[in-house]
C-alpha cells in the first residue's frame, strides 16, 4: 500500500482516502436530500504513476479523470475495465486519439470542437458523450465557452452523428475556502437549468463540478460528477 504525504489524512493508504471521499460523496447526497449514488466520483490521476493508479482501481474506483491526452494514453491500456474522462483542454490535433481512449470527453468549448468529434466518433464507430466547460468566472486564464456562447455551440450539436452533449462541467477561480465557489456552481446550474428547458425532458442531466476541497459543496448545489485527485492520492509532482 502506497503512503501518500499531503494535507488530507497524512500517512494513510489510497484506498483507505478512497472510502472516506466515497463516506463523504454519501453523506453529502443523504444532506442533500440527493438519491444515494447521484454523484460520480471521478479518480483524478494526472501526474500518478500507473501503478497508484492500479492501487485505486484494486480498492474499487473504477472511473478516473486525465488532463493530458498524450499521458492518458501511457495509462489507459493498462487498467483494463476502467471509464476515462478527458478533463483537460482538448486540442483540435488530438480529438481522433482522445475519441479512441476516452469514454466521456468533459471539456468541449465549441461547436468547431463538436463538429470534430462527431467526425472521429462516427468514423470509429461510436458515439462519445460530451459535457460543454464553461468559463464560470469569465476568468482569462481559463479554457471553457462563454455562458453567451452555450446556445450555439448546443444548437450545433442537434442532429451531429456520434456525439451526445449530457450537460455542463466547469472549474470555478480556485479558493482553498469552499464557500467561495459556491456562487460560480449555483450559477452554472442555473445555466444548465435554463439551457436544458428548451430541450427535450432528460437532456443535459450532468453537472461536473467540484474537485477536492470544494466537493460537498458541489453536491449541495447539483453536481452529478466529481473530480478529485488530490484528496485520494496526495499532492501531485510536476505537471498538472
Ligand atoms: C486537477 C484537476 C482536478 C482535481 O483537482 P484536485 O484539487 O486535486 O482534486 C479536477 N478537475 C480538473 C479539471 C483538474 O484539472
Amino acid at each position: 500500500m502506497t503512503s501518500v504525504a499531503g494535507p488530507f489524512g497524512e500517512g494513510a493508504g489510497i484506498a483507505e482516502r478512497a472510502g472516506r471521499i466515497l463516506d463523504r460523496i454519501a453523506e453529502a447526497e443523504r444532506k442533500s436530500r440527493r438519491p444515494r449514488g447521484a454523484v460520480r466520483l471521478i479518480a483524478v490521476t494526472k501526474t500518478q504513476p500507473l501503478p497508484r493508479v492500479l492501487e485505486a482501481h484494486a480498492a474499487g474506483l473504477t472511473v478516473f479523470g486525465e488532463n493530458y491526452v498524450q499521458e492518458a494514453a501511457e495509462k489507459i491500456p493498462d487498467v483494463p475495465g476502467a471509464e476515462w474522462h478527458l478533463i483537460g483542454k482538448l486540442q483540435g490535433n488530438k480529438v481522433r486519439k482522445a475519441v479512441s481512449l476516452f469514454s466521456w470527453l468533459q471539456t468541449v468549448d465549441s461547436g468547431k470542437r463538436l463538429l470534430e468529434i462527431s467526425r472521429a466518433a462516427v468514423s470509429a464507430g461510436r458515439t462519445v458523450p460530451v459535457l460543454i466547460e464553461v468559463n464560470i468566472g469569465g476568468e482569462e486564464s481559463k479554457s471553457g465557452a462563454g455562458p453567451e456562447g452555450l446556445p450555439g455551440i448546443l444548437a450545433a450539436s442537434a442532429g451531429l452523428p456520434g456525439v451526445r452533449v449530457e450537460g455542463l462541467m466547469a472549474v470555478p477561480p480556485f479558493s482553498p475556502d469552499p464557500e467561495a465557489s459556491r456562487p460560480y456552481m449555483a450559477r452554472l446550474r442555473e445555466l444548465r437549468d435554463r439551457l436544458a428547458g428548451e430541450l427535450p425532458p432528460g437532456s443535459l442531466r450532468e453537472l461536473s463540478m467540484g474537485m477536492s476541497n470544494d466537493f460537498e459543496t458541489a453536491i449541495e448545489e447539483g453536481a452529478t460528477m466529481v473530480r478529485i485527485g488530490t484528496a485520494i492520492f496526495g499532492s501531485r509532482t510536476g505537471r498538472g
